[in-house]
């Protein structure tokens, strides 16, 4: 310890929007701001793309699947900074529409890196956050609650279980989980799950985001912050480039979070939109994607 420099992280930044909310926080952030990636070369290179552009990113490698990568970086946080005050999860994967592979296998390699190595992410590094940290969790329109098709009795049990007030941890990880092995056998429909691996694992980090809220509301450290947010239809890898948006107008709604200031009433635990709208993520409307 420490400096007493703040520090912002965000996941999966060597490109895309991660990148992009890197560049706005270089802008705006009074402090350190750390490009992470899980290839140290790829990861290099966008500092170097960012430093001719004026900016002074920090760079640590990160693959959020393995552990010992996520250890070392909290190891290092913890030593140089004593603690960490913004988090940006923006790290994720999506098969492509036309991919091959089935969807067993999708399922499975979605859900454990954008839902429960994030979740692993955050149980390793929220020890480090300062009191008034924000941490926003990026999700997407497809992980409105409203996603789970359906009126049946299973599919309005399912919504009404996520969004129930005193849902745990523990027991999303449990639901998730059995999307997963339903998914094995092709059941997951059955369950009321949309038939998305991608949207199932961000309806999952909205409905975690909302528990994540309540923890920090109960925490001695003051004014914690969480929100998911949906960034917008963006011109990225992830996207075959057919989103409309730039990188750039993706990240206003993920740094805007990330710099929300002391003691706001709100969003907290919230699902905010890419124009930064606070949308009702239980009943919806769900608004329209660009
Ligand atoms: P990209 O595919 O362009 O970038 C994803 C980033 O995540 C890359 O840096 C990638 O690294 C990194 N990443 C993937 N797996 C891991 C891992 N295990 N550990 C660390 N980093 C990892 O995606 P986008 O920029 O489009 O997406 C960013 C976020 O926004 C994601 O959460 C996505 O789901 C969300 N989103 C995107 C939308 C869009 O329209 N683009 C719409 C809604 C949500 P590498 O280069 O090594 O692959």
């Amino acid at each position: 310890m420490s400096n007493a420099r703040k520090v912002a992280v965000v996941t999966g930044s060597n490109k895309g929007i991660g990148f992009a909310i890197v560049k706005e926080l270089c802008a705006k952030f009074d402090g350190d701001v750390f490009v992470t990636s899980r290839d140290e070369g790829r990861g290099k290179a966008a500092v170097e793309e960012l430093k001719k552009l004026g900016f002074q990113p920090n760079f640590h490698q990160l693959d959020i699947d393995d552990e010992s990568s996520v250890l070392r970086f909290k190891d290092y946080l913890k030593s140089e900074y004593g603690g960490l005050d913004v988090l940006v999860n923006n790290a994720a994967i999506a098969f492509k529409n036309d991919a091959t592979e089935p969807f067993s296998e999708q399922a499975t390699l979605t859900m454990r890196t954008n839902f429960f190595n994030t979740l692993r992410f955050c149980n390793i590094i929220f020890p480090l956050l300062k009191p008034h940290a924000r941490v926003v969790n990026v999700s997407s329109s497809v992980g409105h609650l409203r996603k789970i098709p359906g009126d049946d009795d299973v599919s309005v049990a399912l919504r009404k279980k996520l969004s129930s007030s005193d849902l745990t941890v523990e027991e999303l990880v449990k639901m998730i989980e059995d999307f997963v092995k339903a998914a094995q056998t092709g059941n997951h429909q059955k369950l009321g799950w949309p038939n998305s691996a991608y949207s199932t694992s961000k309806i999952g980090i909205s409905a975690l985001t909302r528990i994540q809220q309540k923890a920090f509301d109960h925490d001695s450290r003051e004014d914690i912050v969480v929100n998911s947010v949906h960034p917008g239809y963006v011109d990225t890898d992830m996207t075959s480039h057919k989103g409309p948006l730039t990188i750039e107008q993706g990240a206003v709604a993920p740094s805007w979070l990330a710099l929300l200031p002391s003691n706001i009433k709100e969003p907290k635990g919230g699902y905010v939109w890419y124009e930064k709208q606070i949308v009702d993520w239980v009943n919806g409307p769900v608004p329209t994607v660009v």
